[in-house]
């Protein structure tokens, strides 16, 4: 069995380093299976990016479907910064990729930015899996050359004008609580969207530690005594333009400081409610085996439900990554089904470069992914009984399958299978079209006959020229296999103003 499970995941890695100068060629071999994530190699390599210059290399991969996105990290000492990207290629066609300075991503910084731009030592390249089957690729990433003048400018591109469509499903995600700016009352927000042929609105108005809305079960943010229940509002201003509302609820994630009330982290802390990480650290998410925890969720879910709203919507349903949880609450959760651990929470922790699996890792996948669709089923169960006129949705993560249960205990392929939801909008989040076609694709296959909807991310499109553009291709893509709407990702006044001129009448 040990024997068997470690053939499987042999995985044979080639970093060849060619003759010519800052080229370098990459080959893997990926198993079948969640893990690895991504196949990722780290060379040495000294340069320096100038302010106002720009980075370029010439990539190619001998097979481009199965990858999910790239990723090319720069190493200065032991800090790093990131580029991903999307290539609008077939597999072996050759593409210039061009990264500015304000292109590199600084998150995985100490304090989220960088003063001193020269020095990098060394690059790693990475490629995340999309697809659970195995399968063999090849990239090169060649003339990496550092130019000291700026990136050329590439003209803007025109956004189509769609042909209107009847019967579409139109949707739109608003993060805010209170409407899509802090000038724009919840009744301008839906009459403009209900202006633009939108259909249904997601707004976000609760998460662990604050709700916009009287509640008995989540702590009430003091912008509520201020300004009013904001949940109230939205629901006013959506029965008199005829948009339906689903209220979208953060599950576990507690988020920055402005999402919670004062003192909520230290409360949970104290109560022991907090995940713990794969360090030992307490983290801003809520344990998903801790019962208080879980009965928070449903208790949430459910209030919302006896709102007399149209639909309940989950979001960050699921881990926040491989890194948690390995509190006591889930080791003696485990234990109790599984059997002692003999290393804890070493034998059960897996990373995105792990090229195996062992069975308890996979009983820990399991665990994970049980604690979550717990929530669902429970949430699910009571909602058709009680709120038989209520709609169950979910944001999901965007590959669906194993891929998704490894990294984040995710199961939605299960959720829709057991009809425990009523549609799902995948965040198929994507600059390049070729991306969003292969994401959306999979995301139907995931789906299994439920209602599905395909989130287009707006805002966090790039270049931001380009995205009326990109929307329109993304919009026709949609349609073009076969689904019945779209969710829009998100609805502030830039989108706004997008969606106002595609698709007003
Ligand atoms: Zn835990």
């Amino acid at each position: 069995m040990k024997l068997k499970a470690f053939a499987c995941a042999a995985v044979l890695s080639v970093a060849s380093f060619a003759a010519e100068k800052n080229s370098w060629h990459f080959s893997k071999d990926i198993s079948a299976g969640g893990v690895p994530q991504r196949a990722r190699w780290d060379v040495d390599h000294k340069f320096d990016i100038p302010e106002t210059g720009h980075v370029t290399f010439d990539f190619t991969c001998s097979n481009i479907e199965p990858c999910l996105h790239f990723t090319l990290h720069a190493r200065k000492g032991s800090n790093w910064i990131s580029y991903s990207f999307t290539p609008d290629i077939v597999s072996g066609e050759k593409k210039q990729i061009v990264i500015t300075r304000k292109d590199w991503n600084l998150k995985e910084l100490p304090n989220g930015k960088l003063d001193d731009w020269k020095g990098f030592e060394g690059l790693r390249f990475s490629i995340w899996r999309a697809v659970d089957k195995a399968f063999s690729v090849k990239c090169s990433l060649e003339n990496f050359t550092v130019h000291a003048e700026p990136a050329p400018v590439i003209p803007k591109r025109i956004a189509a004008k769609l042909p209107p469509r009847a019967n579409e499903r139109r949707l739109a995600w608003c993060h805010r609580a209170w409407g899509m700016s802090d000038k724009a009352s919840w009744d301008y927000t839906i009459r403009k969207l209900k202006q633009s042929g939108f259909t249904d609105v997601i707004p976000n108005m609760c998460r662990p530690g604050g709700a916009y809305y009287e509640s008995n079960v989540l702590p009430v943010m003091p912008y509520v005594k201020e300004h009013g229940d904001q949940l109230e509002a939205c629901l006013k201003a959506c029965r008199k333009y005829g948009v339906k509302c689903h209220v979208w609820k953060v599950n576990w994630n507690i988020g920055k400081s402005h999402g919670h009330v004062k003192g909520f982290v230290e409360k949970m802390r104290k109560a022991g409610r907090l995940a713990v990480d794969s360090a030992g650290k307490d983290t801003r998410w809520l344990c998903p085996s801790h019962p208080d925890n879980r009965r928070t969720e449903v208790d949430a879910m459910l209030e919302l439900a006896a709102k007399g709203v149209d639909g309940i919507h989950f979001d960050f349903i699921r881990y926040q990554w491989m890194n948690m949880c390995y509190c006591n609450v889930c080791k003696n959760a485990f234990e109790e089904k599984y059997g002692k651990v003999p290393s804890w929470p070493k034998s059960v922790i897996l990373d995105g470069d792990s090229r195996s699996i062992s069975d308890l890792q996979k009983k820990y996948v399991q665990f994970r992914c049980d604690n979550i669709t717990a929530v669902v089923r429970e949430v699910s169960e009571k909602v058709r009984r009680e709120y038989p006129n209520v709609t169950i949705s979910a944001a999901v993560l965007k590959r669906g399958g194993e891929n998704d249960r490894v990294s984040m205990a995710q199961d939605w392929g299960l959720w829709c299978r057991e009809k425990y939801l009523d549609f799902v909008c995948p965040m198929s989040y994507e600059t390049s079209l070729p991306f969003f076609r292969r994401c959306i694709e999979r995301a139907q296959k995931n789906a299994a006959g439920v209602k599905c909807y395909p989130g287009i991310g707006y805002s966090v499109m790039k270049p931001r020229g380009d995205k009326p553009a990109m929307l329109a291709e993304q919009v026709q893509a949609v349609r073009d296999a076969g689904f019945d709407g779209f969710t829009v990702f998100e609805y502030t006044p830039p989108t706004a103003t997008a969606l106002y001129n595609q698709f007003h009448e």
